[in-house]
């Protein structure tokens, strides 16, 4: 029997002790966290990032990690690293709001060509692979979000849904691929990840927040600050997605990941401004004046974990307040804001 039809209700791919796991993206916020939870689990890890944001000091040294420095975009590179691997997690990606709204040609097109590239190789060498997909194909809809819905990028003439119409495109790409071989492949959505190693430049709001209260100066709210969203620790979504790969049927389904605790962003300054135990005030900017034109910020966004629960029978736990005192501390450590300090650059 071919390695392709070896069963409906197989895993992935089992980690044990030797798996030759590909992650790409590996040097990136996510990706990194990743390597060190997939090097505790006694893999050999191949890492593979261009560098474009993520630092290769994400990654500390150990004999069991291999660090190459390329696109994954090139498909003799992704021919490569997918011709030697029991498993790829594919993280590479372009992300950061900020990011998206200044160069929403290249975020798109990098996202869609890595995302073909390695598709292309694994599928053609059956190479098992999760994909890391994003909470934003889910748009602006109604909470919570579920694995069944439709995704809303939204409206092409709109400035935001490019990034998400780029992910949902490779999630479809990946199913593609395996409805024609059976194709051991399963997608994750990632929700608001945060943690240390991730940096605030291109506009994640956490780091921004703790950098601010950090050197004493305004914390930014942007528009009311009655929009939610739901933080999860990056080590639990990595030991997640780590737990994902070798949950039978996961093959050929969405998951979502991340935690379902939804939390305001003006209440998530207001907690920084506490552990920070700063007196900067809490500012608010009219969405207008940070965003191009006609860019949505989702009001709400919080996951269904009913299927994450189902497959490896947990979710991330970790409150939002525990993760704001680790990364306050953090950033009073190195005596630098949290955001330069572990964080040179990200994934999701
Ligand atoms: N945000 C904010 N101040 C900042 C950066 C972000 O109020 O300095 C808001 C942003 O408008 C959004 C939320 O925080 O409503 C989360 O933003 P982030 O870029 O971290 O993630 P995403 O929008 O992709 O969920």
């Amino acid at each position: 029997m071919s390695r392709l039809q070896t069963g409906l209700a197989s895993p992935l791919h089992r980690l044990a002790t030797g798996s030759r796991v590909v992650v790409t993206g590996g040097a990136g916020f996510v990706g990194s966290h990743l390597c060190d939870e997939l090097l505790r689990r006694g893999c050999r890890v191949h890492a593979v990032d261009d560098l474009s944001t993520g630092r290769p000091g994400n990654l500390a040294p150990d004999p069991g990690l291999r660090l190459t420095v390329a696109s994954v975009a090139e498909p003799e590179v992704a021919r490569r690293l997918c011709g030697d691997a029991d498993l790829v997690f594919h993280l590479a990606g372009v992300v950061g709001v900020q990011r998206l709204a200044a160069a929403p040609v290249e975020v798109m097109r990098r996202n869609l060509r890595c995302t073909e590239a390695v598709l292309d190789a694994a599928a053609a060498a059956g190479v098992p692979l999760l994909l890391a997909s994003s909470s934003e194909v889910y748009g602006d809809g109604p909470v919570p979000f579920r694995e069944r819905d439709p995704v809303r990028p939204g409206v092409p003439e709109g400035p935001r849904g490019g990034y998400a119409f780029a992910k949902a495109m490779g999630e479809w790409l990946a199913f593609a691929h395996r409805a024609g071989s059976g194709w051991p492949v399963a997608v994750v959505r990632l929700f608001n990840t945060v943690g240390p190693r991730q940096t605030g430049e291109h506009g994640m709001v956490l780091p921004r927040f703790v950098d601010q209260a950090l050197r004493g100066e305004p914390i930014t709210v942007f528009g009311d600050g009655a929009q939610t969203r739901c933080f999860a620790h990056v080590r639990e979504v990595v030991r997640a997605l780590a737990d994902l790969v070798g949950a039978p049927g996961i093959a050929g389904r969405v998951v979502n990941v991340g935690s379902d605790q939804e939390t305001s962003i003006a209440e998530l300054a207001a907690i920084v401004q506490r552990a920070a135990g700063t007196s900067a005030p809490i500012v608010r900017l009219p969405l207008t004046a940070v965003f191009p034109a006609g860019f949505v910020d989702p009001s709400r966004r919080r996951p269904c974990l009913e299927r994450l629960r189902a497959a490896i029978g947990w979710a991330p736990s970790i409150p939002v307040a525990g993760i704001v005192e680790e990364l306050v501390a953090l950033g009073r450590a190195t005596s630098r804001p949290v955001t330069a300090a572990s964080c040179p650059g990200p994934a999701s």
